[in-house]
């Protein structure tokens, strides 16, 4: 602490923070550390704001100059060494969970397959919920101290922009991506060149370089085709995120599976585990067998050895998120590949085949999958149902249950998600309550979790169920203060909603104008809505009921708002019109200002809404909600979920926790079960969840209502996190036993 009072820094220390800052941008550890993202905040606010909450991109905008004169604030100064040291501590700790409990992976890691990773809104190269998985997963394996390195592919363009069009079509737009703005840097050799892979795709040979971003202790790779010595069309193959057609898409994979195993070993990575995140990462498996035929092994036997080295996890139920190419497209995109394995046209398609023989089933990348693992898991307990109901023809002399598929439910980053206001709350609250408990902090008090170690950190505990179980405890937390950061949440997402609506409204016409200032209000029961705009996911069902929504969200002593986002898939039509269907409420019907869409969702949106809204509605078309993650995001900040008993909430719902539409059933027929989910979410909406939130005490407290936020933080929270996740991959998965 010598330097606590010191009101000047030398030349070199200055410049050691320098270069430091450097380093903190380029390693997403910022995007779970809130102490970081206030130093770049407040280097430059407005470029904060405006360049998406980029700390590369700040950097880029202050001069060294003036980071050198800012850095004489003696103030800030010690706020950038205070974090420098905390990001330098976080990374040189030796005693973590994987140092006990797996440490054969530090020096064999798991290489983890995903062809979208989800880490912060200013990397934007993914789609939705697998990306955010991925992204989380890898965060989680960080804290824990988890060998794990990480593959996909730099998308120039990333997933798209969403606007709408006068008539409330969404309109898919693109922004190219720099490199040097983004927290990645060129994987180059011992001379600063870059390192270039190649796989053969077709008829070409196809060069890839990669960039590194560091995530914490892990690493991921991505791979990026824009390359000098590919002709266009390949430098292309990377510009989008699952872009193009079929031909594209089943380039892309042979990238993301065979350029990805070759890049590993380039750069000198002997994995221990192979762990595709979903289907798109199939092709590894060839690969791997491709690799020990050169050594002189056997087709059968380079296949049998590949099989234990790698794990699957499935992902989807729904048919459309199987890709399945067709022979032609395999023949064409495999011919040379294939032959480098030296196995017939049949031997390769009846990889993909759930029957070999059959020459007219196109190639399932899940088939080649499933048959290319060690062992394969569903995403929950009921995914795992229907996923060996699904994959049972592959193992037609086993009873369903006996299907080698098993699950691990998914999780979310807890301190990832966790917004400024609630994180405030809990440094206030532990700062204060040494104060006022020091008798607590005796050693050997094993209730009192926080007195464990003499500099507490509430952030290191956070991942443990005993911390929210202080969360039933009221004397900890009045219901006064629950109350207040409940009202400062929703305040933030209505502003945050007012601002981006001002500017989406720059294409309303006059007619539709609402004076943006007063939408939305701040005392009203605001239910939010966010996901991809897959039909299954049913965005519109509320709203079936028109006439009875409309009585809600006019009444005048208990009213309800809707707050909507979510992107259609490009091709999605279907998907398009339920968006459409949506925009044309919030601007023309009755529910106008009391329903808004915020466009072009993604992990910046996701965050202010699972934080500002008191409800989470999900009401997928059960079961094809594989697991579901946002509403596991919305926990944390006090938001309660009603949902279909589908994906994780039929694990998570309790009874006391938050609201179930209907119950553990679902009828056979689509039609009657979009009736009656439809009839039982205005039930519950009108039955439980609007009493209960309008049921206020004479001081103008809903106690009820806090009581169920208490239990769900104290029973959801700590249980669908991936710090539980990877633990139980690893064990479950990763560890051979
Ligand atoms: C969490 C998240 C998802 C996944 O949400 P689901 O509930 O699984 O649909 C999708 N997109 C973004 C941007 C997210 O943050």
């Amino acid at each position: 602490m010598k330097n606590m009072n010191k009101a000047n820094f030398t030349g070199s220390e200055i410049t050691e923070m320098i270069v430091g800052l450097n380093r903190l941008a380029r390693n997403l550890w910022w995007t779970w550390n809130q102490e970081s993202q206030e130093i770049f905040q407040d280097l430059s606010p407005r470029g904060w704001q405006n360049l998406y909450h980029n700390p590369v991109a700040v950097l880029h905008e202050v001069s060294e100059y003036e980071l050198r004169v800012r850095l004489q604030d003696p103030e800030f100064a010690r706020r950038v060494k205070d974090v420098l040291h905390a990001f330098d501590e976080y990374l040189r700790d030796k005693e973590t969970w994987a140092a006990k409990n797996a440490p054969e992976f530090a020096a064999n890691p798991i290489a983890y397959f995903s062809a979208e990773f989800g880490f912060h809104e200013s990397l934007p190269i993914a789609a939705g919920g697998l990306g955010v998985l991925a992204g989380d997963h890898t965060k989680a394996a960080s804290d824990l101290g988890l060998g794990l390195v990480g593959i996909s592919l730099f998308y120039r363009e990333g997933y798209f922009m969403q606007g709408v069009t006068a008539d409330n079509w969404q309109q898919e737009y693109y922004r190219l991506l720099n490199p040097r703005n983004l927290p990645m840097e060129p994987v180059l050799n011992a001379q600063g060149e870059p390192v270039v892979c190649s796989v053969r795709v077709a008829m070409s040979q196809v060069y890839f370089q990669a960039w590194r971003v560091n995530v914490g202790r892990a690493m991921i790779y991505l791979l990026d085709c824009d390359r000098p010595e590919n002709e266009q069309h390949f430098r292309d193959l990377t510009l989008r995120v699952y872009g193009g057609d079929s031909t594209t898409r089943i380039m892309q994979e042979m990238l993301l599976g065979v350029g990805g195993v070759r890049l590993l070993r380039t750069l000198g990575y002997s994995p221990s585990v192979f762990h595709m995140n979903e289907g798109h990462a199939a092709f590894l498996v060839l690969e791997l067998a491709r690799e020990k035929m050169a050594e002189g092994k056997t087709f059968a036997l380079a296949l049998e050895e590949t099989k234990q080295e790698c794990i699957f996890t499935t992902h989807t139920p729904v048919e459309a998120g199987h890709d399945r190419f067709s022979p032609e497209l395999m023949e064409y995109a495999a011919q040379k590949f294939k032959s480098q394995l030296k196995i017939t046209t049949e031997q390769l398609m009846g990889l993909g085949r759930v029957h070999p023989e059959n020459a007219g089933e196109p190639f399932c990348m899940t088939v080649l999958a499933l048959k290319g693992s060690r062992s394969a898991n569903a995403v929950s307990e009921l995914h795992g149902d229907v996923s060996r109901q699904m994959w049972n023809c592959l193992f037609p002399d086993l009873p369903k249950e006996k299907v080698p598929i098993g699950h691990i439910t998914n999780g979310v980053h807890l301190m990832g998600w966790m917004k400024g206001p609630v994180r405030r709350f809990w440094r206030r609250k532990f700062s204060t309550m040494r104060m006022e408990t020091p008798a607590n902090q005796a050693m050997g008090d094993t209730t009192s979790f926080w007195a464990r170690k003499p500099t507490f950190s509430w952030e290191s505990e956070v991942n443990s169920p005993a911390f929210w179980q202080r969360m039933t405890d009221p004397a900890f937390i009045s219901d006064e203060e629950l109350w207040a950061l409940r009202y400062k949440l929703r305040r933030e997402l209505i502003e945050f909603a007012r601002r981006r609506l001002l500017i989406q409204g720059q294409r309303v016409t006059e007619r539709d104008y609402i004076t943006f200032d007063h939408l939305l209000n701040p005392d009203a029961l605001t239910i939010g809505f966010a996901r991809r705009f897959a039909t299954y996911k049913r965005a519109p069902l509320i709203f079936q009921q028109f006439e009875s929504i409309v009585h809600l969200v006019k009444d005048r002593q208990r009213p309800v708002q809707f707050v909507f986002a979510g992107k259609a898939h490009p091709r999605d039509d279907e998907g398009k019109k339920f968006i459409q269907h949506i925009i044309h409420l919030s601007k023309y019907s009755e529910l106008q200002g009391n329903l808004v869409f915020i466009e072009n969702y993604d992990i910046h949106v996701a965050r202010q809404m699972v934080g500002g809204c008191d409800v989470w509605l999900n009401n997928p078309r059960r079961p094809l909600e594989a697991s579901g993650t946002s509403g596991m995001k919305a926990g944390s900040h006090g938001c309660l979920n009603l949902s279909i008993l589908d994906g994780w909430w039929r694990e998570g719902y309790d009874g006391t926790n938050g609201f179930a539409i209907g119950g553990d059933t679902h009828p056979e027929s689509i039609e009657e079960q979009d009736r009656l989910d439809s009839e039982n979410l205005y039930k519950a909406l009108t039955e439980e969840v609007i009493p209960s939130f309008y049921n206020r005490d004479a001081m103008g407290i809903p106690r009820q209502w806090l009581q169920r936020i208490r239990r769900a933080m104290a029973t959801v929270v700590p249980q669908y996190t991936t710090w539980r996740m990877v633990q139980e991959y690893v064990q479950k998965y990763y560890q051979v036993h």
